[in-house]
């Protein structure tokens, strides 16, 4: 038996590609196969699944819109969000993980990266062979990056780098970390940082409560010397990070609408099957009123997703578009997380179920790759001209 129904109100189906559809499936089935089996028990432990991260390369996860020759996909966005929608509706933490590899270092070695630097790293994370992370956040600097005080120093042939990173996902196991860092100047850049280099540290932050099948850990530089051919010769500024922020908030908004189906789709069957006071608990007003309010919002989601979809494979999409939309799934979804886990009344807080999980996940997306505010802030901006962030 399928225990799974795509919850696709509008035939929003009808609006994909063959190709789409086959990439969907195909991720689909993978999350069956070895995702969903597996990830409440690592979720539980707190610990990283790291044996997925090859399955994911093999599968096509990493840089799905990377061009064929450098590794990746050579797919459309749409292509994308969907694989990221199926891999969030196995666990935010999994698609995080690939959020990071495809999106915040494969697309910045590919877009500013010189053509060693492609050929060196872009094959071996498409692969899963290695792991990579970003680093921007720091303990002082979240939605302000532009204060960062992580920097580097000209030294010849070599720069050294000094300065701290926080909150980095998959910072424990990866091989390869682009990090933003301030020239003398105070310019940003991106820089190749790879494992065991001198100085260079990974510490794992612990007791989170969610994306606990996720590894989040510190970047720690302490005097490294990094090769001035690591440094992203295409980019400086802070537009740098920021264009990877949109690719990988794009497959955000796309995402959690996987985690809100996977809730739903729980929820629904569950409200069919628990009977209280001698009837189906789906047949009591309240009940259904939860299970309709999310089914809508999950089919508007869908359709703004798709529609910014084809606006990127247009090249027409703008980030204000895509904050629009990271906010509104990240809401949908942690409201309809939340409505689920009380349709399931005791059983919902259990490991039994998905739920609690997804919910719990959702609140470092909600404000993980901008908060929940700044996006509001950004949207205000765009449509009022006014700058409220300072
Ligand atoms: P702050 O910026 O201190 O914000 C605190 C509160 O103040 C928020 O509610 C915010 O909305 C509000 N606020 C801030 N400024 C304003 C303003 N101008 N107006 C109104 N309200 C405001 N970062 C990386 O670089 N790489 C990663 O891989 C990564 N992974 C992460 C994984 C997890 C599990 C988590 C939790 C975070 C991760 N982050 C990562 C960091 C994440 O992007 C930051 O947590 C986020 O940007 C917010 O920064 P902050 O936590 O410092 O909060």
């Amino acid at each position: 038996k399928d225990l799974f129904e795509s919850p696709d109100y509008f035939n929003v189906d009808a609006l994909l590609t063959e190709e789409q559809l086959m990439v969907r499936a195909a991720v689909r089935a993978y999350v069956k196969k070895e995702i969903t089996p597996i990830i409440e028990d690592y979720a539980q432990r707190a610990e990283f699944p790291q044996h997925i991260v090859k399955q994911l390369g093999e599968i096509g996860c990493f840089g799905p819109t990377i061009p064929i020759e450098y590794g990746g996909g050579g797919l459309d966005y749409i292509s994308y969000g969907l694989m990221m929608q199926e891999l969030e509706r196995g666990d935010s933490g999994v698609r995080s993980t690939a959020s990071v590899q495809g999106s915040l270092v494969m697309f910045p070695i590919y877009a500013y990266g010189s053509e060693e630097q492609k050929q060196k790293y872009l094959p071996k994370l498409a692969s899963g062979e290695w792991l990579g992370c970003f680093g921007l956040t720091e303990p002082n600097y979240g939605s302000d990056p532009g204060g960062m005080l992580t920097n580097f120093k000209d030294a010849g042939d070599y720069v050294i780098l000094n300065g701290s990173k926080m909150w980095i996902s998959n910072a424990p196991y990866a091989q390869v970390t682009v990090v933003w860092a301030k020239d003398e100047s105070g310019e940003v850049h991106g820089l190749i940082v790879e494992r065991g280099m001198e100085g260079f540290s990974t510490p794992t932050i612990h007791n989170k409560w969610s994306l606990r099948a996720s590894a989040t850990g510190e970047l720690v530089f302490d005097n490294v010397k990094v090769p001035k051919e690591n440094i992203l010769p295409g980019i400086k500024g802070l537009k740098g990070p920021l264009s990877c922020l949109t690719k990988a908030r794009y497959g955000i908004a796309w995402g959690v609408i996987g985690a809100a189906m996977d809730c739903y789709d729980t929820a629904l069957r569950y409200a069919k099957e628990r009977q209280q006071f001698g009837k189906p608990i789906g047949a009591f007003q309240l009940q259904q009123k939860k299970l309709a309010e999310m089914i809508t919002e999950i089919t508007k989601a869908q359709l703004l997703n798709w529609r910014l979809g084809t606006l990127m494979n247009e090249g027409k999409a703008t980030p204000q578009q895509v904050s629009m939309a990271k906010r509104n799934s990240c809401e949908v979804a942690t409201n309809i997380c939340r409505e689920a886990r009380q349709i399931l009344g005791g059983m919902g807080i259990t490991g039994e179920y998905p739920v609690m999980r997804h919910m719990m996940n959702l609140e470092s997306v909600i404000t993980y790759e901008g908060t929940h505010d700044i996006h509001l802030l950004i949207t205000g901006q765009d449509i009022t001209g006014f700058n409220a962030f300072k």
